[in-house]
């Protein structure tokens, strides 16, 4: 990080009151890396900084604000892009917080990560944690050195949600751009604006007015929610996304099954639909037993029950993925895994 930012920060995390934290609610933040903790030369650049290169107690140091509202710790699970973000990651953070939040007086907690995947892990954490506590996926679009930087009041927002009893049993949450999303529909939307999380169809849980969240809705689950126990877990079946396309050959559903895949997810046109060679080769598959889910490359949307395949109902390619990842590793078979995607069918 440039120093002189970062003497700024920290003198600035020094001169502010941190309040007196006894008493107040504990939050963890488990930092993972991404732009939040990202810093480039330039106050103007917002595309080609460093992601992952400050460590989560100069995260801290930057928001002395958060000491008003909880007695924060920092713990670094990792410090990459999250395009890195792996099973090992992945298992790691949700054992951690199913574990933080089992302690005496832990109100919730927090994850700092990178925007491009945030969804996957927050639908992971979304599937696997047990508890009704807050737990709360941040992160920011512009890095800690830029002019309006976002994250530090995207950080303050996650903190304050994490201590709010209203944010409980909704399961995990995702807080950007003073947004309150819902893991399960919350997606990435567009590659570079601050409003990119969006849950389109189902819209917004709630919004943060002056540091205050307030939500729409009382409390509620998605109607498609599964648990999953990962406790046990060292690693999770590999399971490929392939992109449909006019008139696609078989080429790279072939190669994915021998380099190993265990079920295949379809970014689909349209309603689930792919090109004859590819539904013929799919319908084999499915003979066999093997798990192809058809999602939508359209972005959003329900996509229904196919003869051949399992239909993805609203869950896009990525979060399919990370859900037939899940599904497998406990076990179910085909009729099983289809209800994950939609118990409503
Ligand atoms: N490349 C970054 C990441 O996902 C982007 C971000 O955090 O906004 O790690």
């Amino acid at each position: 990080m440039n120093k002189s930012i970062l003497a700024a920060l920290l003198t600035s995390a020094l001169l502010l009151p941190m309040a007196a934290q006894a008493g107040k609610p504990q939050v963890t933040i488990l930092a993972t890396g991404g732009t939040i903790a990202g810093s480039s030369a330039s106050k103007t650049d917002t595309t080609d900084y460093k992601a992952g290169s400050v460590g989560i107690d100069t995260l801290i140091a930057a928001v002395p604000e958060m000491a008003q509202v909880a007695e924060v710790k920092g713990e670094q699970i990792s410090n990459t892009i999250s395009g890195d973000v792996n099973d090992q990651v992945l298992l790691t953070l949700s054992k951690r917080v199913n574990q933080l939040l089992n302690q005496q007086g832990q109100q919730g907690v927090v994850i700092t990560h990178g925007t491009d995947t945030l969804e996957e892990t927050a639908f992971f954490l979304d599937l696997t944690v047990n508890s009704k506590q807050p737990v709360v996926m941040v992160g920011s679009m512009r890095p800690a050195t830029a002019i309006s930087a976002d994250g530090p009041m995207n950080l303050l927002e996650a903190v304050t949600l994490a201590t709010t009893k209203q944010a409980e049993n909704r399961g995990t949450l995702v807080v950007l751009n003073d947004r309150i999303g819902s893991a399960f529909y919350t997606s990435k939307t567009n590659s570079t604006t601050l409003d990119t999380f969006k849950a389109t169809e189902p819209g917004y849980l709630g919004l943060f007015v002056s540091g205050q969240p307030k939500f729409y809705y009382s409390a509620a689950q998605p109607i498609d929610k599964s648990f999953f126990d990962v406790s046990k877990l060292t690693s999770l079946p590999k399971v490929e996304i392939l992109y449909s396309y006019q008139a696609q050959d078989t080429a790279m559903l072939d190669a994915a099954l021998k380099n190993g895949a265990k079920g295949i997810i379809i970014a689909g046109n349209g309603n689930g639909n792919v090109s004859s060679n590819m539904e013929a080769a799919i319908g084999e598959l499915h003979k066999q037993g093997i798990p192809v889910v058809m999602s939508t490359r359209t972005g959003t949307g329900y996509v229904s029950t196919k003869s051949f395949a399992i239909g993805a109902g609203f869950m896009n390619p990525q979060k399919s993925r990370v859900l037939l990842q899940l599904a497998l590793a406990s076990g179910a078979d085909l009729p099983q895994i289809a209800t994950y995607f939609d118990h409503q069918r």
